[in-house]
């Protein structure tokens, strides 16, 4: 597969980091010049722009969090004037103050960039007819990637959300080559596909791009092979820039390239903020190195990865992340054992017959936390014999005692009976909260 921008996705590492360096200080001169915010953050501290005079200092600089964006709603930390802005997203709000972010003229041109390059990584040609799944709207996925796709040249095909009749209809009548949406559209598209028993043939599809929402391996393979294409992950965070941060190669899939030559980015352990050494697993923090509008410094993205920066069989030098699995906020303990939606889903899908959809539902009872995992298998395992049930819902039990240390009831149901969701915290029902206060669903 051809590279987008073959001179910076396989620059050498130290003329890498020495663009780093240099654009992480012309954005720290800016900021001090144009953000109050950041401004006293640093006067707090001491700290001017020119302390940062490596690439490991940056961990001197003051972390940025969701809660700062929301304090200054909704233009206190853009660094340019609204005449210089030419558009603005928005996170949804669904649970506080949305966070605002805009792009000048050259952050969208880098912006079309960035996703031109997640989306060749991912096989995207020019005689490609994409199709974009994504709702558009003030959220920043549809047109990040809508705009990546035209800077490529491919025909996109701006559907928008919708059911997945109607996405089976068009990709079939407009002949879509790839589909970018969540991983829950393809899911949705898929099994809409075989219910209807329309030929998989029948479509053009080739690949798939799939992200805004954490998605195991399981549902790779089963879009995989549902959809009869390759499907790649991407991350997109809004706050920084939306898609266009990190994508897999087709040839490995074995993590994200980050565009580190825009991100700067950094791992660090969630409770003590340590930074943590190149391959250990915590939290994702971003540097914006280019940003106009709305510069970053280390944004903590609750996201949890790890980053590798060996070199990859496709020959890019960008570092890699691991895929996003699970949030810092998804965490839920149970009987004092730290677990993530993402662990469960991992143990159940790696038994044959069980479906990628499913339910745990926490509740107390006198003192003690109880846990049920309701599972959707195969049609063909429910109206068998009772003993191949029973002796299914055994060993989903062990796995988890001895995979995960959860002690839990097991319930199977029909398939289509939970289904797919957004976000796998919508998996958990949590009824150990406040009367009737079921986990509120996150942004
Ligand atoms: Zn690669």
């Amino acid at each position: 597969m051809p590279i987008w921008n073959a001179r910076i996705e396989r620059m050498p590492r130290a003329e890498l980091e020495q663009l780093q360096l240099e654009r992480l200080q012309a954005t720290l001169n800016r900021i001090w010049d144009s953000v109050p915010f950041y401004r006293r953050r640093f006067e707090e501290t001491g700290l001017m722009p020119e302390h940062i005079r490596s690439l490991d200092d940056v961990r001197l600089l003051p972390l940025t969090v969701k809660e700062d964006l929301r304090a200054g709603y909704p233009y206190d930390l853009f660094a340019l004037p609204l005449r210089e802005v030419v558009r603005i997203h928005a996170s949804s709000g669904t649970t506080g103050q949305p966070t605002v972010v805009g792009y000048t003229k050259n952050d969208l041109r880098n912006w079309s960039e960035l996703v031109a390059r997640v989306l060749s990584a991912g096989g995207a040609t020019k005689d490609d007819v994409i199709q974009i799944s994504f709702s558009y709207g003030l959220l920043t996925d549809a047109f990040g990637f809508h705009q990546g796709a035209e800077e490529i040249g491919a025909s996109v095909i701006p559907v928008s959300a919708g059911a997945p009749e109607q996405q089976l209809k068009i990709m079939r009548d407009f002949r879509s080559t790839a589909l970018v949406g969540t991983p829950t559209d393809a899911l949705r598209i898929a099994e809409a596909l075989e219910e209807q028993e329309i030929p998989r043939t029948s479509l053009h599809l080739r690949w798939g791009m799939f992200g805004s929402a954490p998605w195991s391996e399981n549902v790779r393979t089963r879009i995989e092979s549902l959809l009869g294409i390759s499907a790649t992950d991407n991350y997109a965070i809004s706050e920084v820039m939306g898609p266009g941060v990190s994508g897999e190669c087709e040839e490995n899939k074995g993590g994200l390239h980050i565009n580190e030559d825009h991100f700067l980015c950094e791992v660090i352990d969630p409770e003590s903020e340590e930074v943590l050494p190149p391959g250990e697993p915590g939290e994702l923090v971003i540097t914006t190195l280019t940003k106009e509008a709305l510069p970053i410094l280390r944004y903590r993205t609750r996201d949890l990865t790890s980053i590798d920066a060996r070199p990859c069989p496709c020959g890019r030098t960008l570092a890699r992340m691991a895929r996003v699995s699970s949030r810092t906020d998804d965490m839920l303990i149970i009987g004092g054992v730290k677990l993530f939606p993402a662990q469960i889903e991992q143990v159940l899908t790696e038994v044959e017959g069980v479906e990628p959809h499913y339910r745990v539902i926490v509740d107390e009872v006198g003192g003690v936390d109880r846990v049920e995992v309701q599972v959707e298998v195969s049609g063909a395992l429910l109206t068998g014999d009772v003993g191949r049930l029973l002796k299914m819902e055994n060993l989903l039990r062990r796995r988890l005692q001895a995979d995960l240390g959860l002690s839990a009831e097991l319930k199977l149901v029909e398939s289509r009976t939970i289904g797919p969701v957004e976000h796998p915290s919508q998996r958990i029902v949590d009824r150990r909260r406040a009367e009737g206060g079921e986990r509120s669903k996150r942004e």
